[in-house]
């Protein structure tokens, strides 16, 4: 065997990377985890919002977020230590039984993975939030006009002290500035992430993390795997390589997928993984609206991101999430679309300045392909018609909710929304599986063919979540790893 560096490599930090090197630092193992991104501190924040720091991640130019501009496929994820908890709007949820029903393991459903899910909701402590602003309010009376329930939604945050603060009504500054203050979990409260949760806890069992490191290549050694990747130093990359007898890929369905693509198709290192690699890829059903302004009570405040959604699981399988106030007067917009406004009969000055941004999620069971293209890159193959039926019901819903809050609704047009989907929870494209014919690992992460190698991040979702994913993401991660350290 190789000489050994260390017992496992975790290559990615998000949920299921942190779940893992926590859980295998616990139980003894040498862990060593290289993430491409950097530590997001507050001076990160601070740089973002004065305009001094690159927001979106490039060659040479390390950002916060990734945005993946496929052809086929709009997607924002992260990069950093913590993957997407340093830019998600921190909803913690489990999915519905439904979510299970097709395309899972035999065994793995909700009431199987309940004891993971209460290990991940025991260590980020999701909670809603402590004094509802008037987005919530509102949303809960629309609802009760519409029917629908409205849920309080569990929140990885720090609550401020005195609750009442975030009901301070906020003074709009500059675009990065708002970006900044959006990231961290509004003004008045502070996100949780996994780099104050699951990560602190790895590294006080000896995990060490290694920021900066980008994996670019697995490569079976013996008994062991070699990884290399490149180490972003004083703005250089530097070539770098280490050796486990396991390793775990949590790189994010998207990038992920993209490295086994190219171990398999273009450095050849993994030429066995499964055919099924980069198929049942899913957006969950991404699409979002703004509601412009909205004839009802929308008092601006300090609140998170997020607080409430419409739950349209049972009628619809999807869920209408309120995503804030957008800080910017966009009522010259709303006078463009709507004809009222060109006879001057508009509504108050106050009502025009509102702007509501939403979005939905769900089960949009319409998978895709990601395959490389030229030069390396993925492409989101996909027939765009197979999404309509969904599509449909979101934008059905959309107008339901903006002619109960009297508002103008904007949204992207369905045939390009269908065409260039658009997502943030990407998921799949390595699924769990009973065989190397229908996915890429058995049916606890480890890939076929390839033993020691485990998948544990989206990319080995089956199925879409239909609610947002994190929770499962990281649950699974929490039973893969589990038996992998019974096993071992
Ligand atoms: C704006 C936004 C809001 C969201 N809101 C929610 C929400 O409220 N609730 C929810 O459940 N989900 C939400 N999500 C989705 C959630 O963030 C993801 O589903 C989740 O982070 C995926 O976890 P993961 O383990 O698959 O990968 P990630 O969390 O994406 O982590 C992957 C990590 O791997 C690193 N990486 C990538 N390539 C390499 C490489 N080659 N070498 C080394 N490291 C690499 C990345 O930098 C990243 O840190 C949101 C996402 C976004 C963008």
């Amino acid at each position: 065997m190789s000489s050994v560096n260390c017992d496992l490599i975790v290559i990615g930090s998000g949920f299921g990377g942190s779940v893992c090197a926590l859980r295998a630092a616990e139980a003894g193992l040498r862990v060593i985890v290289l993430e491409r991104g950097p530590r997001i501190t507050p001076r990160v924040y601070e740089d973002i919002a004065d305009g001094h720091a690159p927001i979106f991640h490039a060659e040479g130019n390390p950002g916060i977020l990734e945005l993946h501009r496929l052809k086929g496929l709009l997607a924002l994820t992260a990069n950093g230590v913590g993957g997407g908890s340093n830019v998600y709007t921190a909803v913690t949820v489990r999915p519905p039984r439904e979510a299970f029903e097709d395309g899972w393991p035999s065994g793995l459903n909700l009431e199987t993975l309940a004891p993971c899910y209460n290990r991940v909701e025991a260590m980020i402590a999701p909670t809603p939030i402590p004094q509802a602003v008037a987005r919530t309010t509102t949303l809960e009376s629309i609802g009760r006009k519409m029917g629908e329930d409205v849920t309080r939604l569990p929140l990885s945050m720090t609550w401020p002290d005195d609750p009442a603060v975030l009901r301070q009504q906020p003074v709009a500054n500059g675009v990065y500035h708002e970006l900044a203050t959006w990231l961290q979990g509004g003004r008045a409260a502070r996100k949780k992430t996994l780099d104050q949760t699951y990560l602190p806890h790895a590294q006080s069992h000896g995990a060490e993390i290694r920021p900066h490191s980008e994996v670019h290549a697995i490569i079976p050694e013996a008994d062991a795997y070699r990884v290399s990747y490149r180490r972003w130093h004083r703005d250089a990359y530097q070539e770098n390589s280490i050796v486990a007898p396991y390793v775990v890929i949590a790189a994010g369905a998207l990038n992920t997928t993209r490295l086994l693509l190219q171990c398999r198709d273009v450095s050849r290192t993994l030429p066995n993984l499964s055919k099924r690699l980069g198929r049942q890829f899913y957006t969950n059903g991404d699409f979002g609206g703004l509601l412009i302004g909205p004839e009802v009570d929308l008092t601006p405040d300090a609140g998170p991101p997020v607080t409430a959604w419409l739950d349209l699981w049972k009628r619809e399988r999807l869920y209408l999430m309120e995503t804030g106030l957008v800080p910017y007067d966009l009522g010259g917009l709303a006078g463009l679309l709507n004809p009222a406004t060109w006879c001057g009969t508009m509504r108050s000055s106050k009502a025009k300045r509102r702007t509501w941004s939403f979005g939905i999620m769900g089960y949009n069971d319409n998978p895709g392909q990601l395959v490389l293209g030229r030069r390396g890159a993925l492409v989101h193959r996909h027939n765009p018609d197979v999404g309509a039926a969904f599509q449909a019901r979101s934008m059905a819903v959309l107008r339901e909710l903006a002619e109960t809050a009297k508002a103008k609704l904007m949204a992207p047009p369905a045939v390009f929304a269908r065409r260039l989907p658009i997502t943030v929870h990407p998921l799949g494209g390595a699924g769990i599986a009973e065989s190397p014919e229908s996915g890429v690992t058995n049916p606890y992460g480890e890939v076929f063919g390839y033993p020691g190698l485990f998948v544990a991040d989206g990319g080995l979702l089956p199925r879409p979540t239909g609610a947002p994913p994190s929770m499962t993401i990281a649950a699974l991660a929490e039973r893969n790893i589990e038996h992998f350290v019974k096993q071992r």
